[in-house]
């Protein structure tokens, strides 16, 4: 391996960056692909976790009022009782005094009645617009539960699709890599991570540098062409190569159209 790495002109190395280049655009691109979704599955997830909380609480508020209800009633019941109790009393009192007290118990036990059935018709109140509540909720949430199943089935619908492609790409920037030396290769990877557009190597597009477009001097202009020598922007530090070598026609009449751009995957895709 060390040997053939040696053998390698200049010419061949550029070629083989390039190539790697575009090998590592299209990793980069379904990365980007998927990369959002994962994201937004794990958003709708979370809001889910929430909604669902949301509804517990209302259920427990609700199982509360009614047992509150249930209490209220019970209350009734005893207060009711204690009021036939008293009044069965009256008949067998001794003096008025003790008729008066009783009466003022009677009172007492008729308002605690008059007091319960009051709650009773606020906790009803309640309750109704806590079923409303539960009701909104449970919609909003079938809602978030059909979005979550229908991004979740892209997700895997892009990660199956492009498994495949992936592997096969990484398979084939591997055995592009190791036949370049490792420093031209960190370096060129140093360069594609620092700019913006994953670009470390470039063609030259109208005597300027296709990655930041700064004009290249005719004598640079020379020396890349010739492909002896591994050429970086003095400007943007990307490696320049010129448009043949890229597999790139430029086209000589300058129209307003920018001439479209064929790297040399796309070119062997058209050929497949
Ligand atoms: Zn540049």
């Amino acid at each position: 391996m060390a040997k053939e790495t040696k053998e390698l002109t200049v010419e061949e190395k550029l070629k083989i960056l390039y190539e790697l280049q575009t090998v590592l655009s299209k990793v980069d691109d379904i990365k980007t692909l998927r990369g959002e979704l994962p994201l937004e599955v794990q958003d709708l997830e979370d809001e889910i976790v929430g909604l669902n909380t949301r509804i517990d609480n209302i259920k427990a508020d609700i199982d509360q009022l009614k047992t509150d209800v249930a209490t209220k009633k019970v209350d009734i019941e005893t207060a009711k009782s204690l009021v036939e109790k008293y009044t069965e009393q009256q008949n067998n009192v001794r003096n008025n005094r003790e008729y008066d007290l009783l009466g003022k118990e009677i009172e007492f036990q008729t308002l605690e009645v008059q007091l319960a059935e009051k709650h009773i018709k606020e906790f009803a109140a309640d309750q109704k617009k806590k079923s409303e509540e539960l009701e909104e909720s449970k919609l909003f949430l079938d809602g978030r539960a059909k979005d979550l199943d229908q991004k979740k089935q892209e997700l895997e619908d892009i990660v199956s699709e492009t498994k495949q492609e992936e592997e096969k790409l990484r398979e084939k920037s591997k055995k592009l890599e190791a036949k370049i030396e490792p420093r031209l290769l960190l370096s060129f990877k140093r360069i594609r991570k620092n700019s913006r557009n994953g670009l470390g190597i470039v063609y030259v597009e109208r005597d300027a540098c296709g990655g930041c477009f700064n004009k290249i001097p005719p004598q640079r202009q020379l020396d890349i062409r010739s492909r002896k020598k591994v050429i970086v922007c003095e400007y943007c530090g990307r490696i320049m190569i010129d448009p043949e070598l890229a597999g790139v026609k430029i086209d000589v009449v300058d129209t307003k159209k920018k001439p479209a751009r064929k790297t040399a995957a796309t070119k062997k895709k058209k050929e497949d």
